[in-house]
C-alpha cells in the first residue's frame, strides 16, 4: 500500500526530484503519510523559519569543516563525526523544499566527498584503527547512512549507496552475539543506548536494498539491548513504562533509539515495539515534559515532575528527537494527540532554539536564562540537529491518508497533494495564525468521488466554529482528534475556522510552586528584559501581583519594529509588578510587563523567563540580590539570593570537607529577626548537610571585620547522616527565629557536607538563603 502511493508521489514530483522507490514494502502501512518537502510550501511565521534556516544556515556552513574530521583523521573532538550526516539529512530535505540548485551543488560535493573518505574495508568514522569502536564511531556511522540514505532517496544519485551497503557490511561482520564478534552495546556510550541507535538508518537500508543481512543485524540489536549489560529498552518500557528507568535515562541516545524501534516495528510489525513506544510517549507527556516541549534536563529524563527552569535543560537534539518520536507516530496511527505535540514543541521549543533569523542555534534552551546560541560546531550536538528539526516540517504540516487530505499545522501554506487514487488535490491554508485565530483553507479538486478533508482540533482550543463556503458546520465528526469534513471538493471551495485564541494561566505547581506561565493559543509566552524598557528596575523581580486573568489586563499588541521576527509577531502586555532593582527593598510597583512567544524570547540578547513569580509584594527578603559567596564553588550556578528556589547552587568539586558554607553580604547593615534557609537538592551522593554532630548553624557578622557570632541552629533540620538525607528531597524550607533583633552586613549557613554513596566526597546544596525583620 505504502509503496503504491510512493511510486504516486514521485510521479507528481518535479522533474529533478524523483524519490527513488524501496525494494522492501513495509508491513504495518501507515495512517498518514510521510510527504516529500516539496509538496508543501509554508508561508507564514513558521515558513519563515523554514525559509532562514536553509538560506542562512545550511547553504552557509563550511563544508571543509564538515569534512575535516574525515579527511584527517582523528576528528577535533570525539564526536565531531556526526555533524556532516546530519547534515546531508536536513540539507537534502531542505534542497527538496526549495530546489535551490546552490545547495544542490553543496550537497552533491559533500556527498561524494564523504564517501571519498571511505576506508577500503568500509568504516567511515573519525578514528584512528587504534581507538575503533570504543567512542562515538558507530554513532558517526549512523548519522552519514542517514544522511546519504536520504541523499540517495531523494536526489535519485545512487552513487554514495555502494559505501552504505560497505558501512553497514562492516557493522554486520564486526558486531553481533556468534563467536568471534564484537558486543555493539560495549561500543560506545550510555549503556549502548548511543551505538544501537544505528538500527533506524539500517532499517530503512534494509528497505532500500532488499538485503536481508540488514534486517538480520536489526534483530540483533534488539536482542542486544536486552541482554544483561543492555540498557533493557523494550522489557522496561513494557513492565515499568517510564523512560527514566531505560538504561541510564539519556534522552537524546533513548529517543533515537525509539525512532528505529519505530522504523522497524513499520517494516517488520512487532507490535511489541509500538507498544512499548507508545508507552514512552504517554510517560514523558505526563511525566517530564516542558510547557514548551523540551523533554529532559541534564540531558537525562529524571524523576516525575522534576523539571527545574534551570540545569542544563532542553537539549535541542533532545528537542528534535522528539519531534521524529511524534512525527513516526503520527504517520503509524493518524492520531491527532502526536499532531499536537508536534505543534507545541515546533512552535515553542525548536522555533525557540532557533535564532530567529535562522543563522545560529542553541545548545540547552531553557526556561529562563539567555538564549545561548552559536554558529560553530565545536562540541556542539544540538547546533546540527536544529536545522533537521526545521527541515522536517514540511513533511507533516499537510499530509494525505487513505482517507483524503490532513492539516496538522495552521501556518499559511500552499499544498499540492495526491490523493491515494491518484487525483490531484490542492490545499490552501491562509491567515495570521497563530496571531489570528481565524483561518482559511481552501481545498480544491477535479476528483468526482467524495474524500474527506481532516483537520486537527487542537488540545487548546475547546470550541472551533467550522463553516464551508460561509455556512457554519453542525458538529462534524471528529475522528482521531480531527474534524472531519466529507464532500466532494469541487473547485474553491472553503472551509473556515475561528480559533479561539484566549490567554490562560498555568499555575506552578512542584519546583514551580508559587509561580504561574502564561500561554496563548499555542504559544507559550515569556517576559523578556529588552521589552521591560525602565533599567533602573530589576528583571529578576518581573511577577505578577495576583493570578486571576481579569486582574492580569492581558491585551495583545502588534509587536515594535525590533521584535517584529514576521509580519504578524505580536507582543502580549499584562499587569504586573517589577521591583526596584537599587533603593530600598521595599514594595513591588504595578507596571505593564510584556511578554512574547518563547521562540522569540531572549532574541535581542536579554535575559527571559517562562515562570513569573505571583504576590511579590508580600515578600521583603532583606537578602535579596544580595552578593553570594560559598564555600567551595561547586558545579550549579544558580542564585540563592533571587526569592527563586528553583535555581539552586552546590559546593560540589569531587573531594571531601568537613565543613560547607553558604554566604550573602549586604551594602549595609540590617536588622533581622527570622532567617530561612532552603534545601537545594538531594543527589545519589550528596547535596544535604550531615546532622550526626549537630544541626546547621546560621552565623553572622556585624560589620566586614567583625568576628562571626552564631545566632542560633536549624533546629527543624531533619536527623541527617553522611549517606541518608532523611526524606530531604528539593526546595525545603527551615527557619531560624530570633530570640532578639539582630544587625547583620553578613549572613551564612554552615554545616558539614554528606557524601551519599561516595564516600571519596562530600558537598551540600542551597536553594535560597532568605532574611527578613517582622514587627
Ligand atoms: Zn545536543
Amino acid at each position: 500500500m505504502a509503496a503504491v502511493f510512493l511510486a504516486a508521489t514521485a510521479a507528481t514530483l518535479q522533474a529533478e526530484v524523483a524519490l527513488v522507490p524501496e525494494k522492501v514494502a513495509p508491513l504495518v502501512a501507515d495512517r498518514q503519510d510521510f510527504l516529500p518537502p516539496d509538496l508543501v510550501s509554508l508561508s507564514g511565521w513558521v515558513g519563515r523559519r523554514i525559509e532562514v534556516n536553509e538560506a542562512n544556515r545550511l547553504v552557509q556552513l563550511d563544508t571543509d569543516r564538515l569534512l575535516e574530521g574525515y579527511r584527517k583523521r582523528p576528528g577535533r573532538q570525539s564526536y565531531d563525526g556526526e555533524h556532516v550526516g546530519k547534515w546531508l539529512h536536513a540539507a537534502t530535505l531542505a534542497w527538496v523544499y526549495t530546489g535551490d540548485p546552490a545547495l544542490r551543488k553543496k550537497l552533491d560535493f559533500v556527498a561524494a566527498e564523504l564517501v571519498k573518505c571511505q576506508l577500503p574495508d568500509g568504516y567511515l568514522g573519525t578514528y584512528l584503527d587504534k581507538d575503533r569502536w570504543t567512542d562515538w564511531d558507530v554513532w558517526a556511522h549512523k548519522y552519514n547512512l542517514i544522511g546519504l540514505i536520504t541523499y540517495v532517496r531523494f536526489t535519485g544519485n545512487l552513487e554514495p549507496l555502494p559505501a552504505c551497503c560497505r558501512m553497514a557490511d562492516l557493522l554486520c561482520s564486526t558486531f553481533g552475539d556468534a563467536p568471534g564478534k564484537r558486543d555493539l552495546i560495549r561500543a560506545g556510550h550510555h549503556v549502548g543506548l548511543a551505538p544501537t541507535s544505528v538500527l533506524e538508518p539500517m532499517v530503512l537500508l534494509y528497505r532500500l536494498t532488499g538485503e536481508r543481512r540488514y534486517l538480520e543485524f536489526c534483530e540483533y540489536i534488539l536482542r542486544a539491548w536486552e541482554q544483561p549489560n543492555g540498557p533493557k529498552i523494550i522489557s522496561t518500557l513494557l513492565t515499568a513504562k517510564r523512560v527514566d528507568k531505560v538504561g541510564n535515562g539519556k534522552a537524546y541516545e533513548m529517543l533515537s533509539c525509539l525512532n528505529g524501534a519505530l522504523e522497524y516495528y513499520r517494516t517488520a510489525s512487532d507490535h511489541r515495539l509500538l507498544e512499548a513506544c507508545l508507552n514512552a510517549w504517554q510517560d514523558i507527556v505526563d511525566n517530564r515534559l516542558y510547557l514548551t516541549g523540551a523533554a529532559s534536563y541534564g540531558e537525562l529524563f529524571h524523576d516525575d515532575f522534576d523539571l527545574p527552569n534551570v540545569d542544563n535543560v532542553g537539549e535541542t537534539c533532545v528537542t528534535v528527537t522528539w519531534l521524529q518520536f511524534n512525527a513516526q507516530l503520527l504517520r503509524l496511527t493518524g492520531e491527532a494527540r502526536f499532531a499536537d505535540q508536534l505543534e507545541r514543541v515546533v512552535l515553542n521549543q525548536l522555533m525557540g532554539a532557533q535564532k530567529p533569523d535562522g543563522s545560529a542555534w542553541g545548545y540547552y534552551v531553557q526556561m529562563e536564562g539567555k538564549k545561548p546560541y552559536t554558529s560553530t560546531l565545536d562540541g556542539q550536538c544540538c547546533l546540527s540537529s536544529g536545522p533537521r528539526g526545521i527541515a522536517l516540517i514540511p513533511t507533516f504540516a499537510v499530509t494525505t491518508d487513505p482517507e483524503g487530505v490532513v492539516v496538522n499545522l495552521y501556518d499559511t501554506a500552499l499544498a499540492r497533494l495526491s490523493l491515494h487514487d491518484g487525483t490531484p488535490a490542492a490545499v490552501d491554508i491562509e491567515g495570521a495564525f497563530p496571531s489570528d485565530g481565524h483561518v482559511r483553507v481552501r481545498v480544491d479538486s477535479t476528483s468526482r468521488k467524495p474524500f474527506m478533508v481532516k483537520l486537527r482540533q487542537p488540545v487548546w482550543c475547546t470550541n472551533t466554529l467550522v463553516l464551508v463556503n460561509g455556512r457554519v458546520l453542525e458538529g462534524p465528526p471528529v475522528i482521531n482528534g480531527y474534524l472531519a469534513i466529507t464532500r466532494s471538493w469541487h473547485r474553491h471551495e472553503v472551509i473556515e475556522l475561528e480559533f479561539k485564541l484566549e490567554p490562560r494561566v498555568i499555575v506552578g505547581d512542584h519546583l514551580n510552586e508559587g509561580k504561574i506561565a502564561l500561554v496563548y493559543g499555542p504559544l507559550v509566552l515569556a517576559a523578556d528584559e529588552a521589552l521591560l524598557g525602565f533599567t533602573n528596575l530589576s528583571f529578576k523581580t518581573v511577577g505578577v501581583a495576583e493570578k486571576p486573568l481579569p486582574l492580569l489586563e492581558f491585551t495583545p499588541e502588534p509587536a515594535s519594529n525590533r521584535f517584529r521576527t514576521w509580519p504578524g509577531a505580536e507582543v502580549f502586555r499584562i499587569n504586573g509588578i517589577v521591583r526596584r532593582a537599587t533603593g530600598p527593598l521595599t514594595a513591588g510597583e504595578r507596571l505593564p510587563v510584556r511578554l512574547v512567544p518563547f521562540a522569540d524570547a531572549g532574541a535581542t540578547g536579554g535575559e527571559y523567563k517562562v515562570w513569573l513569580p505571583v504576590g511579590l509584594v508580600a515578600t521583603a527578603n532583606l537578602l535579596f540580590e544580595a552578593g553570594e559567596s560559598r564555600s567551595r564553588k561547586g558545579n550549579l550556578y544558580g542564585s540563592i539570593a533571587d526569592d527563586d528556589p528553583s535555581t539552586l547552587v552546590t559546593t560540589f568539586d569531587g573531594k571531601p570537607a568537613d565543613e560547607d558554607w553558604f554566604a550573602l553580604t549586604l551594602d549595609e547593615p540590617a536588622t533581622i529577626t527570622r532567617v530561612v534557609f532552603m534545601h537545594g537538592r538531594t543527589f545519589h551522593d550528596g547535596g544535604w548537610f550531615d546532622t550526626s554532630a549537630g544541626k546547621p548553624k546560621v552565623q553572622a557578622k556585624s560589620a566586614a571585620d567583625a568576628a562571626w557570632e552564631t545566632l542560633g541552629e536549624l533546629a527543624d533540620y531533619p536527623a541527617t547522616t553522611a549517606t541518608d538525607p532523611a526524606k530531604l528531597k528539593g526546595g525545603e524550607a527551615f527557619i531560624l527565629k530570633l530570640p532578639t533583633p539582630a544587625k547583620v552586613l553578613v549572613l551564612r549557613v554552615i554545616g558539614k557536607p554528606a557524601c551519599g554513596d561516595n564516600p571519596k566526597q562530600a558537598f551540600s546544596s542551597c536553594a535560597e538563603l532568605q532574611a527578613y525583620k517582622d514587627k
